[in-house]
């Protein structure tokens, strides 16, 4: 088996895939199923500081949760502001240009966190949004932005927010209410470590009110997630759900409950990956706002990308990313989220990195392997 030291999809744990190939039963007829659901969002609610958000889990990836968002949220005119300080973030706005939405994009440097103080200053000019999209954490870079800071001067300007934090969630810390967010986006098999095909949103009172106001009906139907909004009352969802991928999905989620310690986790495993690649004279992209989930390095002069990836799963078994669009061939990723986030296959990923950039001429100037191994004890 290949490890998957990927920015997503991670590695998954036994006790997950068991519960995956469990007998099932019919979810659209069986109240067990409504119950077992319901009682899965509370837990997301929990997980996410969100006791005055409503969670659903949607039959879709990621993608899912962020067309829905657009989708349930943008009615054709609606001016959107898109804060965006790298690919996923750039990205949402095609979502909301294809509801009809008026985009106004804000873009920040990529090499770094959005600056709020930056974003107040063009937020005192223009301020007539319905809503605004940003990233938590931007994968393909691994650039981490304030949820608190941009969501709460959002909120002052009585702007809508949607989060994409498919990659933050369950890694880095995330508090719902207390950021005045309105629409939250996480993934299934990024930190969380359930296999790709689910997405999560949070809704607030907020936005369903706004949904409710609509003067134009919502231009999906999948998408639409007022229809799943009384699913409990109604027993009725808008299509079958995938029980078997929730029932992974609830045993994962009872995983992340059960550590008390998963932040500290990820915040040591990434303090000690990027330690030992500095050391080992590997240039991180980001100049600050590292997240605690995914890292990406600079491929070294000289080193092919591409042939780093493939010695990397040919010789040691390991996959690691490379990254996106204008990254591509530059970048490559270590994700250390969910059950990645561990000394030993950490170590052991570094060690690989090691033999493989070695392979093409690279000459690391300090062990990483050992670097990383020191730092966690
Ligand atoms: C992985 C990811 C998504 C979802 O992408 P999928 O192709 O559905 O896996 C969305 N946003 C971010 C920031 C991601 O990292």
């Amino acid at each position: 088996m290949k490890k998957i030291m990927t920015a997503g999809p991670t590695m998954v744990r036994e006790n997950v895939l068991a519960a995956r190939a469990l007998p099932f039963t019919n979810p659209d007829i069986d109240m067990d199923f409504f119950d077992m659901y319901m009682e899965t969002c509370d837990m997301l609610e929990t997980l996410a500081g969100a006791t005055s958000g409503q969670a659903l889990i949607l039959g879709g990836e990621g993608m899912l949760g962020l067309e829905a968002a657009a989708a349930s949220l943008t009615e054709p005119g609606d001016r959107v502001l898109i804060i965006e300080n790298g690919i996923f973030g750039r990205g949402f706005k095609d979502f909301v240009e294809l509801y009809g939405g008026n985009t106004v994009v804000f873009k920040g440097n990529y090499k770094r966190p959005i600056d709020v103080e930056v974003l107040r200053e063009f937020l005192n000019k223009d301020n007539n949004f319905k809503y605004a999209s940003f990233v938590h954490v931007d994968t393909p870079t691994g650039v981490l932005n304030d949820v608190q800071a941009i969501g709460t001067l959002l909120n002052e300007y009585g702007i809508m927010s949607v989060v994409d934090s498919v990659a933050g969630l369950f890694g880095e810390s995330l508090s719902f209410d207390s950021s005045k967010i309105d629409i939250l986006i996480g993934g299934s098999q990024k930190a969380l470590s359930a296999p790709p095909g689910l997405s999560m949103v949070w809704v607030s009172e907020r936005a369903w009110k706004s949904m409710e106001k609509r003067k134009q009906p919502i231009a999906s139907y999948y998408a639409n997630l007022t229809l799943m909004k009384n699913y409990f009352v109604d027993k009725v969802f808008p299509y079958t759900m995938p029980i078997s991928d929730i029932n992974g999905l609830r045993v994962a989620i009872e995983n992340v409950l059960a550590d008390g310690g998963i932040l500290a986790r990820h915040r040591e495993v990434a303090m000690a990956c990027r330690g030992a690649l500095t050391r080992a004279g590997i240039e991180l992209y980001l100049e600050s706002g590292w997240a605690n989930t995914v890292t990406a390095f600079v491929v070294p002069e000289k080193v092919s990308c591409q042939l780093l990836l493939e010695d990397m799963v040919k010789d040691y078994g390991i996959m690691l990313s490379g990254s996106l669009e204008e990254f591509e061939g530059k970048l490559v990723r270590i994700g250390h989220m969910g059950e990645n986030a561990y000394d030993e296959v950490m170590a052991e990923t570094l060690r690989a990195l090691d033999g493989a950039l070695r392979k093409q001429g690279f000459e690391p100037l300090a062990g990483m392997a050992d670097y990383f191994v020191a730092f966690m004890k």
